[in-house]
């Protein structure tokens, strides 16, 4: 499938699928507390996600049996909500969220602390996002699509990180998962060169010990081997000619 070129007017749409998709974030960030069970993020979630006149793209994509995936501690994506799983103070929690809005997607991920957690923890969630917008200092008209890769890699490097090679970001509009993958690790290639109005979800997966990782037997959710904590941080992003354009990031987090 060749890389797509959203027009103007596509643009708008995703932007409004997206700036939905951030208060999402906001609705669900500010209901997290310890005691809550993964289920309740998804319901709230959910409710979110339809009350905005979206459609969560997570649900029954491939089987996928919630709208949120709901990943705790050393869960890197994919985790299924359920009703038993309780937060706890100290865990760390990634959310990764969708929605379809007038048939364009956006995707968002992000790592909260449920109460206060530890430093290490929190260096992990706060290097995840850096990695992030140190990436999409290259996500421009004019760079190569490997040169985001490589840009996050080397930030993750600076803290002896494991980054997650099994699961990479991805081109996305009227699909969830576009062409062209976006790698989180070192690649040699340059990849393809950036042009404006490309579409990425940029989403680097980083782990505290080992990069390598596992599926539970549920053939969804992915852990860490060593069972290190892991966070999560993803944006839709538009390419431009000059800085990009997040559509997935309204307010700070
Ligand atoms: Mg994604």
């Amino acid at each position: 499938m060749a890389v797509t070129i959203k027009s103007k007017l596509e643009i708008d749409l995703m932007r409004e699928s997206g700036h939905r998709l951030a208060k999402v974030f906001d609705t669900m960030q500010a209901a997290l507390r310890p005691g809550m069970t993964t289920k309740d993020i998804d319901r709230i979630g959910e409710k979110a996600i339809r009350s905005l006149g979206g459609i969560p793209n997570f649900l029954n994509y491939n089987g996928f049996p919630a709208s949120i995936c709901v990943s705790v501690n050393d869960e890197v994506v994919h985790g299924i909500p359920d009703d038993v799983r309780v937060l706890r103070e100290g865990d760390i929690v990634s959310l990764d969220a969708g929605m379809i809005f007038k048939g364009w997607h956006s995707d968002a991920a992000r790592t909260f602390p449920v109460g206060a957690v530890s430093p290490e923890a929190e260096q992990l969630m706060r290097v995840t996002r850096e990695c992030f917008f140190e990436g999409i200092r290259y996500a421009r008209e004019g760079c190569y699509l490997h040169d985001i890769s490589n840009a996050i890699a080397d930030h993750a490097d600076r803290y002896g990180y494991g980054i997650v090679e099994d699961l990479v970001g991805h081109g996305i509009g009227t699909n969830l998962h576009e062409d062209p993958e976006v790698p989180n690790f070192h690649v040699k290639s340059k990849g393809i060169r950036l042009r404006a109005g490309m579409t990425l979800a940029i989403e680097p997966m980083i782990n505290i010990g080992t990069k390598e990782v596992e599926w539970l037997d549920n053939d969804w959710t992915v852990v860490t081997m060593d069972g290190s904590l892991s966070a999560h941080y993803e944006n839709t992003v538009v390419i431009r000619d000059g800085d990009p354009e997040i559509l997935t990031l309204v307010s700070n987090h």
